[in-house]
């Protein structure tokens, strides 16, 4: 057989004011048809497994257009076009392929595209014809349109939050793809609209056993894959909100039977999967109270989430409460660091960080630091995309009564202590640690962590999801609305 990939992703904020352009994508690294060799441990990474998944098997592989971007505002219109259209000009010169598996994400918008990925599976579509199976992953904060599910045979959602678990979906799409091509299989794909906006952790019950409850219909009685699509709650788009959807082998009754079954138990786990962020004083007070490290996740100020990365709330309270042996990042602010660069390493400098991106990152702040270190092209550790994700120019500051803060050049969440350590900075030495990181965090932080804690505080991204200001998607749903199945029954 032979395969084309590909892989077109990032998940946009459509409240965000920053665009997402050029910049944005090549910051990440844009690649075509060489991704896989030239960043296999970086924004390559999901491309070189599937490629050494399909190879190992004595398949052929036709690699095209690898792009990633930090997620951020709508996508330029002709920055989407482009791309769409190398991508697409990538699979015409592969032609004839036996299947189509590509890495995407399922929340990007782009000016005048509500449904990026439903455009270009649709287009894909078109290319290859009704007889060669399409297939794509998604990050399970995607928005699952009835254009993609009527453009592909196939498509499967991460299932784990962090998402630890890209490869395996990865292989069950591509042996499903090679069981369709064979004839063996033929999949149909019924959905469940929860009309539930979120953030479902898979990280403690009952989400995590709700994945097992997913898993355990796969692979038996014609249920070929199952999938929770959470939503991503920051895209204003008419068909956004938690989606459960099923495919069977040919049963169309059988799949929309078991997306509704398990739609509704989803639906009555609602009260207790959703938030468990505290309010700012009580998540600082039960970090003292604990005797080892803690981790503080800001949420609200996410940069995966399509946050400036520059809020100041946090570190504020951390000040006016005379908290020491404290680290908190990343912050991305340019200005800063362009300071802390002429300064150099040991300078004593009064500096203003954070707080410049707009009102939902709060008001900066003034400190006297001293400038620990400085790292170009600095990198993180990140499993949950890959292998690494870069930080770029990155400083360590000390503020007085240890304070001390990492700043980035390359906007991004934290994902791996490394982001600290990278810089010299001993975690062992703090007490606590704030990272501006809504869950990805949890995997590489949570085994140096006596306790893991969520802060509500204000943010671009606050998880209060019956208050987003939303002008395009249907407001029906929970928990703006107490049932908004109500009108069905
Ligand atoms: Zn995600």
């Amino acid at each position: 057989m032979k395969f084309f990939i590909a892989q077109l992703a990032t998940e946009t904020n459509t409240f965000a004011a920053t665009p997402t352009g050029w910049q944005g994508f090549e910051e990440q690294g844009l690649y075509r048809g060489d991704a896989s060799r030239l960043a296999p441990t970086g924004t390559g990474a999901y491309l070189h497994a599937i490629r050494s998944m399909i190879e190992a098997d004595g398949h052929e592989v036709a690699e095209g257009l690898c792009a990633l971007a930090e997620p951020s505002g709508r996508t330029v219109r002709a920055v989407y076009e482009s791309l769409r259209d190398q991508l697409l000009e990538d699979l015409r010169t592969a032609l004839p392929v036996d299947a189509v598996l590509l890495l995407l994400h399922g929340a990007m918008v782009a000016e005048g595209y509500d449904d990026c990925e439903g455009d270009l599976l649709s287009r894909i579509r078109d290319i290859v014809g009704p007889d060669v199976p399409v297939g794509a992953e998604l990050d399970l904060h995607c928005h699952f349109t009835e254009r993609m599910r009527a453009s592909a045979d196939l498509i499967i959602a991460f299932k784990e939050y962090p998402h630890t678990d890209g490869t395996a979906r990865a292989r069950e799409l591509y042996r499903l793809l090679v069981d369709r091509h064979n004839g063996r299989i033929r999949p149909v794909t019924a959905v469940h609209d929860c009309r539930m906006v979120g953030l479902w952790h898979t990280t403690r019950e009952p989400m995590a056993g709700f994945v097992r409850r997913m898993q355990s219909f796969e692979g038996r009685d014609g249920v070929l894959s199952v999938s929770l699509g959470h939503g991503f709650p920051w895209g204003d788009v008419p068909e956004s909100g938690a989606k459960l959807w099923v495919i069977t082998d040919g049963d169309p009754t059988q799949a929309q039977a078991l997306a509704d079954r398990l739609g509704h138990e989803f639906w009555a786990l609602r009260e207790q999967t959703g938030g468990n962020t505290l309010p700012l004083d009580e998540a600082l007070d039960q970090a003292l109270a604990q005797p080892g490290l803690v981790v503080l996740a800001d949420v609200a100020d996410n940069p995966g989430g399509g946050a400036p990365g520059d809020s100041s709330f946090i570190l504020r309270r951390v000040l006016e409460r005379g908290i020491g042996q404290v680290a908190l990042g990343a912050f991305w602010d340019l200005g800063a660091i362009h300071l802390c660069r002429e300064a150099g390493v040991g300078a004593l400098i009064d500096l203003r960080v954070g707080g410049k991106c707009g009102p939902s990152s709060g008001e900066p702040v003034d400190l006297r630091v001293t400038v620990r270190a400085i790292v170009e092209n600095h990198s993180q550790s990140a499993v949950v995309v890959g292998d690494r994700a870069p930080l770029g120019t990155a400083v360590w500051v000390e503020a007085p009564n240890g304070v001390h803060l990492v700043l980035a050049s390359v906007r991004g969440q934290v994902f791996s202590p490394e982001a600290f350590t990278g810089l010299g900075l001993r975690l062992e030495d703090m007490k606590l640690v704030v990272v501006k990181s809504t869950q990805h965090f949890h995997t590489e932080f949570a085994p140096i962590s006596q306790a893991v804690l969520y802060a509500a505080t204000p943010g671009a991204i606050a998880p209060d999801f019956a208050a987003i200001p939303y002008r395009v998607r249907n407001l029906n749903y929970w928990p703006r609305v107490a049932d908004p199945r109500a009108d069905r029954g």
